[in-house]
Formats: C-alpha cells, structure tokens, sequence
C-alpha cells in the first residue's frame, strides 16, 4: 500500500480517499485547541485510547496537548471484518488509576455506540471527576446508545472507512488519510 493513494483495493472492496491527511491534521489541531482550553496543567486527565483502531489519532491528538498528561493504551475489541459484533471485550487490567481525575476516552470511530454503552458505565465506579469522549469520527445514522461525546471530529456516513488507524481485517491502518468502501466487487 502506498499512503497517499486515492483509491486503494482491498481483497475484492474498493476505497476511495474521503479524507484526506492535511483535513485530517486541521481537524486535529482543532480538537487539540478546544481540550487545550477545556483543562489545565494543574489538574490534567488522564487520555484512554481505545485500541486497536484510536493509536494513531491518540498519537497526534496527544502532541496537541499543551499540558501534561498521562496517556493509556487500552485494548477494547468488538469488530471482526465489516460488522460490529455487538460483543465488547475490555481489557480492565490495563485501566490506570482515575480516583479524582478528569478522563478523555479516545476513539477513533463510534458506529453503533456499543463499545462506548459498554465501557462507559463501567467508569462510574472509578471515582472519575469527570469522563469526556474524543472521538475521530461518528456515524450519526448508525448509533443506537444516547452516548454523550463532548469532541467529534467529523460525522461520516453510514459507510466502511478504513485509514489513519482504522483497519479492514487488520490491513490498511498505516494508510494515512480515511478511506471510504465504494464496491464491493
Ligand atoms: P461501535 O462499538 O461504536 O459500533 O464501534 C466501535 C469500533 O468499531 C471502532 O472503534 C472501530 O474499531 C470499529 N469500527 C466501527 N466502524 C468502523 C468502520 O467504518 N471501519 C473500521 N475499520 N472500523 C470500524
């Protein structure tokens, strides 16, 4: 793969860029601006990416930050090819410690919401003063959970975007801009 393709195949499904790396990068710096405003050296939360897709979007949103902050990589999984499974597996063992902390779950994409409706509550207990949700991209027609996301960089069609992080099948990820399926043969 070559990553400034426009179109790039995929087994028998073909994409085409939709986003590209410079839109991508301004949108960043944007989101970055807004949590740079939103919290303090003082007080900085602690950032929760979501893997595997959210690493490379945490990565560049995390060099935005102006103040110091923990970073954690935590391992959610709920997609296997194209379709949500609906199940959400979450590796707890490697949450950090949220006691009195403002938190930022980073996404890279919500669909159905499920991974969000999952995890969410489960950061009650946590004793979090606050938990906030940084998401790349949101899929308005594809959400099924009334999930409260304070940062969304784009909403994208109810289409299969793969790039900047997001994977079909484990390929694609290093793609540098997001690329949406427009065949499937
Ligand atoms: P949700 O739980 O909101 O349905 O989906 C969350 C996860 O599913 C995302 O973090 C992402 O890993 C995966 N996902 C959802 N939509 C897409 C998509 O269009 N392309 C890819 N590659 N992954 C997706």
């Amino acid at each position: 793969i070559i990553t400034t393709m426009k179109s790039v195949k995929l087994d028998e499904h073909q994409f085409q860029e939709y986003l590209s790396a410079e839109v991508i990068a301004d949108k960043v710096a944007v989101l970055g601006a807004k949590i740079n405003n939103d919290y303090t050296s003082n007080d900085p939360p602690i950032v929760i990416a979501l893997l595997n897709g959210a690493f490379i979007f945490a990565a560049d949103l995390c060099r935005q930050f102006d103040f110091e902050c923990q970073l954690q990589l935590l391992r959610v999984s709920s997609y296997k090819g194209m379709e949500s499974t609906g199940k959400v597996k979450i590796d707890h063992d490697a949450e950090p410690d949220m006691n009195n902390r403002h938190v930022i779950i980073v996404e890279d994409i919500v669909d159905t919401g499920n991974t969000l409706a999952a995890y969410l509550p489960t950061l009650k207990a946590k004793g979090a003063k606050s938990v906030k949700v940084c998401t790349l991209l949101l899929k308005p027609e594809a959400v099924q959970h009334d999930l409260e996301l304070e940062y969304v960089g784009f909403e994208i069609p109810n289409k299969f975007v793969i790039g900047y992080g997001l994977d079909y099948n484990g390929r694609g990820r290093n793609l540098g801009a997001i690329y949406s399926i427009v065949a499937n043969k």
